[in-house]
């Protein structure tokens, strides 16, 4: 049995981002996933400037930005009735970062490319098909089982998604909640740019029902949209699945002539992981932490933490200062909690808000800060988590 530097579970894209960082520092690395093949469901696509800017680290941003679409912009709409309520530009961000903007771009991209990258370097092992299911370690080593085989490392970036078996087996406990409803993402190839004038990235607040719309490229590079809708507590995975359904929340949404070639219902949840370490073992994006996806935060945290850590290991496999990954909790969980939980909750807040009076506040807050250079400029900047990005360097 090879012993390996790094041994990362899980090939989605925060586990990829992860291996090849580490791989690309020079360290024996070896990605364990336990399907055969990248799972291209519709989750995570936009992509925030910081983000971006680890992207184009790893040497992967042309490409990345080739398979997607760029926006500037985001929209609030009032949806009942189609009124566009206030719009934010990411270009209040140029001389903050390289890219003053987002990129829209379906998460299975970025693991698909991780994984060819990590297949061309020597010092890089990709295995699917194997899942890992113990996990023992002591001061020296950590020891990894999938299936027959057995995984020995220096380090373990547990990068397994929410339900993670690296967290249930370190007897971590993931604190918070899980919403009663649950969400629905319509993926179609009606161009809502077209029929309603929106932007590729809109939040759009209704009392009864909000929805989350933005544009995709797709696999075939022709462009797509995906509408999210909260379902109703007492709606059934079989109603709200039913094409009745999907049509009246598209007509709902101002289209009711989109028909729809993906349907997807998601539980989701606020939780934190109580630690993102324990001894020799590391958790990393959704299995440390999960939210709602309003405001494209999960996934973008997620792959600020897979390139801080592996900054720290590298520090730390080549000999210098172990007490560097102390910092990694203590930076990382609260940076979570206050970008990306409280903004996450925020979002929806905001969206479902049914009160007309709270509702009107709501909206003339949003249309304040949009005409407030000052203003609008600190909101990006928290909602881009180039803040967050920037608490990080500092503390
Ligand atoms: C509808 C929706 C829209 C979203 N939109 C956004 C967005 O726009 N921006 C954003 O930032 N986030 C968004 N998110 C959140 C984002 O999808 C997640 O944060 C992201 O998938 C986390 O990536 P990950 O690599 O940590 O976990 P995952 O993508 O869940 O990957 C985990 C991998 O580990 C593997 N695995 C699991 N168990 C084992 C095991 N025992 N052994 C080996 N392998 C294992 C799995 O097969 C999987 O491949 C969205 C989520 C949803 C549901």
């Amino acid at each position: 049995m090879q012993r390996r530097n790094i041994l990362v579970v899980g090939a989605g894209p925060v586990g990829t981002v992860a291996a090849l960082a580490c791989a690309q520092a020079g360290h024996a690395v070896t990605l364990l996933e336990a399907q055969n093949a990248i799972d291209a469901s519709p989750r995570a696509s936009t992509t925030q400037p910081p983000t971006l800017e680890i992207i184009a680290r790893l040497g992967l941003i042309d490409e990345y930005m080739r398979v997607g679409l760029v926006a500037r912009t985001f929209q609030f709409w009032d949806r009942p009735s189609l009124k566009r309520i206030a719009e934010f530009d990411f270009e209040r961000l140029r001389g903050e970062t390289e890219f003053p903007f987002v990129v829209q771009t379906e998460q299975h991209k970025l693991a698909h490319m991780g994984i060819e990258r990590l297949r061309k370097l020597p010092n890089a092992e990709v295995h699917f098909g194997s899942r890992v299911s113990a996990l023992e370690q002591d001061a020296d080593r950590v020891v990894l089982r999938a299936g027959e085989r057995e995984f020995v490392a220096d380090y373990v970036i547990g990068a397994d998604g929410g339900r993670s078996t690296v967290r249930k087996s370190l007897d971590i406990e993931f604190e918070g909640y899980t919403w009663p409803e649950r969400f629905l993402v319509i993926t179609t190839l009606f161009d809502f740019e077209a029929a309603l004038g929106v932007s590729y990235r809109n939040y759009m607040a209704d009392p009864q029902e909000w929805t989350n719309l933005f544009k995709v490229a797709g696999d075939d590079l022709k462009g797509r949209w995906r509408a999210v809708f909260n379902t109703r507590t007492d709606e059934t995975d079989e109603e709200a699945l039913s094409a009745a359904a999907v049509r009246a929340r598209l007509a709902r949404c101002h289209a009711p002539q989109a028909d729809w070639v993906h349907l997807n219902l998601y539980n989701v949840h606020q939780r934190v992981a109580k630690h993102f370490r324990k001894g020799r073992v590391f958790l990393c994006g959704d299995a440390a932490h999960v939210n709602n996806p309003i405001g494209g935060l999960g996934l973008n945290s997620g792959i600020h933490e897979a390139w801080d850590l592996a900054q720290k290991l590298d520090v730390v496999l080549r000999g210098e200062d172990p007490t560097i990954l102390d910092e990694y909790e203590a930076r990382r969980r609260p940076l979570n909690i206050e970008y990306v939980q409280e903004q996450t909750i925020a979002n929806k807040k905001r969206l479902e808000e049914r009160e007309p009076a709270q509702r009107e506040r709501r909206f003339q807050e949003l249309r304040e800060m949009a005409d407030d250079p000052v203003r609008h400029k600190a909101f990006l900047m928290r909602a881009s988590l180039l803040e967050s990005t920037r608490r990080a360097i500092r503390n």
